[in-house]
This record gives structure tokens, C-alpha cells and sequence, in this order.
């Protein structure tokens, strides 16, 4: 059948898959050629917002992304230049009349389409941008006065009822000119960034699906007693590839409800939490959307201007995991040695920084988008934010987690932290339910717990009510 256009561009973004992917599917569906392009950016070498891991991941998976093309007759033009300029240039030397990408959720990536849909306007190229980073678009998803929501259970309540997106059929053959000139496929070198962490985990989308089947088959039923458990394997250890689209949304939630509905109702808990947890991703893009202001200001305007303190010893002991609270140091060790922190964990640390250390949650922000490899802007202000309990439906200021407690609670055997803290394997777990009483460190090598967490909490009541009394 005739195709409608010659030559298309497929301009991949954060989309790194070829199944269920709705711009493949166009350009192939519309268009004799097609042209799969990914830009790289050079401002993510100075840019405090990603890192060696993520961008390690980036690489393995525009490798991957490239041979999975390849299997189906297409190949992945890269291409290092700014995006504009790329674009123009890329339509200019192929002749091509079709574009599409995939709509960004962020600000930043958000920021340049309007000025992507002028150029191929201008230039008389077809434009299709579609929404697809998550099951609803932030607009989808108001309340009845058709305004964002601020609150999360209301928005989920919603959220789950709205009938799902279904999964597209994928591509079956592509073809890319081979005359197109491309860079090589990117190694970490190219941003001039440090070592990614030693255990990270493997990009790319056949590695992605192995963890989604695992996880469908494996985790997700059991999920609502063992997430919380950072020492299990309880979580789906999927962030990373939603955030880079390595799986698509449409795709793991349909099948998580398909195991749902193939257990006894008495056993569909587990699954519905778990898709209750994709909501809340989906929470965060929508605070993102209609507050943008969140990535400056405190999203609760009553919290804007508390006085945070910074103490650089403190804040280089957070960093390295040497704080002296064995549950802080294991995840943020976890951290640097994998590019992931359990959910748990990632909570405790948070307010750690905010509530003991008394520490500006932008940092910790900023510090996360570093070194996750999932690190998500929307998902990781929203947990900040949540954290320091300044946030869209956070933890109110006055209850804050003591790490001691939580360690007794959530990893009482203390196994966790042993994997993380070799130097405290030989400690029985109860040492570490508690602050030591002797005065000495819990080991030789480790450090004394570099504050009270009573005393801190206190005084962080105390700031929090001081700060209410000023601005109310
Ligand atoms: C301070 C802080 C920072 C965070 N930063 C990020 C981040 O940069 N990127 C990120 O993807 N998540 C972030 N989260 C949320 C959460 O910690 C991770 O999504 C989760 O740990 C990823 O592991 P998993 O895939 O095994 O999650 P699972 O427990 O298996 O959850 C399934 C999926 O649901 C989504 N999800 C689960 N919990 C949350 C949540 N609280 N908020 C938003 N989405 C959620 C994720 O996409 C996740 O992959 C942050 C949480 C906190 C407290």
C-alpha cells in the first residue's frame, strides 16, 4: 500500500524501546523510510541533576535500542548536536515530510516542543507528539471543578476507575537509508562524567522486560506485605525503566492487572497496592505539570523560607554513609554502589537530612538525581518534598521517623545493613535498634552518631511551629 510520506523521523527521547512504542508505529504506518534519532545533549556534563549511573544507563540502552531497531530493518541515527539545530538539519538532508516524539513530562524537555512543532511548521513537516510517559496525561485526571488535584488518595481514586490505555501492536519492518551520517553509539566518556557505580543494573529493553516478567510473576502478588522490606527482594525494581521507557506503562499495567484477575479476590491485595504505587508516579508528574514552582519553591507555601541550616560535615557524613545510624549510612552506601535506594530506605534518609541534620531538602534532591539511576525530577521532588513534609499530601512536619525505630520495624534482622555496613556484620541486630548508651562507636572504623535524633527532632518541632506562628 501506498504510504502517505516518503521519509520519517522518529525522534527518541525518553522512549527507548521498539515495542508498544506509538511513534515507530506511525512512521512506519505512514511512512516508506524511517529514521529513528536520538540527540545527545552536551549540558548533562555540567548539570547537577544527573550523573555517571544514569547516564552509563542512557548508553547500554541506546545500544541496545539500536540492535533491536536493526532487528527489524532500521538502525538508530545518533546525532550530537543541539535539538533544534538537529532536527533542521536532519529534515533538511533527508528530505523527510513526518515527525514524531514522544511528549516530555518535565518542564526542561517540555520547554523546547512548542519550538520543535514552529520548526517543522515552518519547514512544512507533519507533526505528531504524543503523550505516553504515563497512563493519564495530567490533564486527564481533575476534579470535578476541573482543577489538579493536591491531595493524592482523591486523584488515585480517580486515576484507578479511568479506563486504561491498551497496548499498540508492534512494528514488523522498518527500513533506514543507510546513507545518513551517525556518531557512534555513546560511551559514559562522552560527558566527562566519573565511574558509574560498580552493581548497577543492566539498560536496555530485553534486560528491562527479563525484570518486568520477574516482577509480574514474582513480586507484585506478594508486594503489599514485603515492600516495605529492604532487605527482600520485594520491590520491582522497575523505576529505572519507566523512567527511560525501556518497558511501556500500558503494557506493565495491563499485565499486572492480569495477574490480579487471575488470583482468588482474597488474594488481589498485592497487585492493586502495586498499581496503586504507579499512580502515585503518575501523582507527581501531574503536581509537576500544574506546580511547576515545586522544582524551586516548597509546594505548600506555608513551609516557604524555614530557616535550614548546613553543616558540611554533616552533609559530607549524609553523602558517604558515615553518619553513624546504620540504617542512613546502608541506604546511602546502597546508593553509591548501585545507583538505587529501596523506597524504605530512600524515605528514611530523606528525613534524616531534613529533620536531623536540619538540611535543605534541595540538596538531598539534588544529590539523588546524581546518583539514581532512575532518578525521575517529578518522583524525586515529590518524595523530597514529601519527606521534609513540605510537599503535595506529605507527611505533616510533626511526625518524623526515628531511624532507630524504623530499622527495629523494617529491617529488624538487621540484614540490610549488614549487606551495606561489612564493618557492622558481626554485631548482633538489636544494636542497632538503638543509639549506643556506652558512648564508643558500634565498631571499630565506624563512626559515633554524628547527632541525637531526640534532641534534633525536638528542635525541628520547634522551628516548624516558630515558622507556622510567623507566616499564619
Ligand atoms: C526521597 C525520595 C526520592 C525518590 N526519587 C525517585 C526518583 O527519582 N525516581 C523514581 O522513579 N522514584 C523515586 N522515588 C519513589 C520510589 O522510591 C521509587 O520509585 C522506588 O523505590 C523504585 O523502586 P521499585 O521500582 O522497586 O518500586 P516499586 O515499589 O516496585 O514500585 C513500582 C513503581 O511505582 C512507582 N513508584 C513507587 N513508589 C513511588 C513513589 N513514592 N513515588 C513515585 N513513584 C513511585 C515507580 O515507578 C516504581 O517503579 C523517590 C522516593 C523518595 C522517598
Amino acid at each position: 500500500m501506498e504510504k502517505k510520506h516518503k521519509t520519517g523521523i522518529v525522534w527518541y527521547r525518553r522512549d527507548l524501546r521498539v515495542r508498544d512504542h506509538f511513534g515507530l508505529l506511525a512512521v512506519e504506518e505512514n511512512c516508506a523510510e524511517q529514521l529513528p534519532v536520538y540527540f545527545l545533549s552536551s549540558w548533562k556534563a555540567a548539570h547537577n541533576w544527573t550523573g555517571a549511573n544514569r547516564q552509563q544507563f542512557l548508553c547500554d540502552s541506546l545500544a541496545s535500542l539500536d540492535g533491536n531497531l536493526r532487528v527489524f530493518g532500521g538502525r538508530l541515527l545518533i546525532r550530537a548536536e543541539p535539538v533544534l539545530e538537529g532536527i533542521k538539519r536532519l529534515i533538511e538532508q533527508s528530505g523527510a515530510t513526518y515527525f514524531c516524539y514522544q511528549k516530555d513530562p518535565d518542564p526542561f524537555g517540555h520547554g523546547i516542543e512548542a519550538d520543535v512543532d514552529q520548526l517543522c511548521r515552518s519547514l512544512g513537516v507533519e507533526v505528531y507528539a504524543y503523550h505516553d510517559v504515563s497512563l493519564h496525561a495530567p490533564e486527564e485526571v481533575l476534579t470535578g471543578g476541573g482543577l489538579p488535584y493536591r491531595v493524592y488518595t482523591p486523584y488515585s481514586k480517580q486515576w484507578l476507575m479511568k479506563e486504561k490505555p491498551q497496548r499498540l501492536k508492534n512494528v514488523t519492518a522498518l527500513h533506514t537509508p543507510a546513507d545518513l551520517s551517525t556518531e557512534e553509539i555513546p560511551c559514559i566518556g562522552h560527558w566527562n562524567l566519573s565511574h558509574p557505580a560498580p552493581q548497577r543494573l543492566l539498560g536496555g529493553e530485553k534486560a528491562a522486560r527479563e525484570r518486568m516478567k520477574k516482577a509480574v510473576a514474582e513480586i507484585v502478588t506478594n508486594y503489599k506485605d514485603r515492600r516495605d522490606l529492604p532487605a527482600e527482594q520485594g520491590t520491582s525494581r522497575l523505576s529505572q525503566d519507566l523512567r527511560w521507557g525501556l518497558i511501556s506503562i500500558r503494557e506493565l499495567y495491563a499485565r499486572v492487572l492480569q495477574a490480579e484477575l487471575a488470583l482468588p479476590p482474597s488474594q488481589r491485595e498485592g497487585c492493586l497496592t502495586y498499581r496503586k504505587e504507579l499512580a502515585w508516579r503518575e501523582f507527581y508528574f501531574a503536581i509537576l505539570r500544574f506546580f511547576p514552582e515545586v522544582l524551586e519553591w516548597e509546594f505548600s507555601a506555608q513551609w516557604r523560607g524555614l530557616p535550614w541550616e548546613h553543616n558540611e560535615a554533616h552533609w559530607q557524613a549524609w553523602c558517604s554513609g558515615n553518619t553513624g545510624f546504620p540504617i542512613v549510612d546502608a541506604g546511602m552506601r546502597e546508593l553509591l554502589a548501585t545507583g538505587h535506594m529501596h523506597n524504605r530506605v530512600r524515605m528514611i534518609v530523606a528525613m534524616f537530612l531534613t529533620k536531623d541534620l536540619h538540611i535543605d531538602w534541595r540538596h538531598g534532591e539534588s544529590w539523588f538525581m546524581r546518583h539514581l539511576i532512575d532518578g525521575e525530577i517529578a518522583s524525586n521532588n515529590g518524595g523530597w518534598q514529601w519527606s521534609a513534609g513540605t510537599g503535595a499530601d506529605a507527611a505533616p512536619y510533626f511526625r518524623i521517623q526515628n531511624p532507630w525505630s524504623q530499622t527495629q520495624r523494617f529491617d529488624p534482622k538487621g540484614i540490610y545493613i549488614k549487606r551495606w555496613l561489612p564493618e557492622l556484620a558481626h554485631l548482633p541486630a538489636e544494636k542497632f535498634y538503638e543509639a549506643p548508651t556506652n558512648g564508643l562507636p558500634l565498631a571499630k572504623g565506624y563512626p559515633f552518631p554524628i547527632v541525637d535524633h531526640r534532641t534534633e527532632r525536638d528542635r525541628t518541632l520547634a522551628i516548624f511551629k516558630v515558622h507556622k506562628a510567623s507566616t499564619s
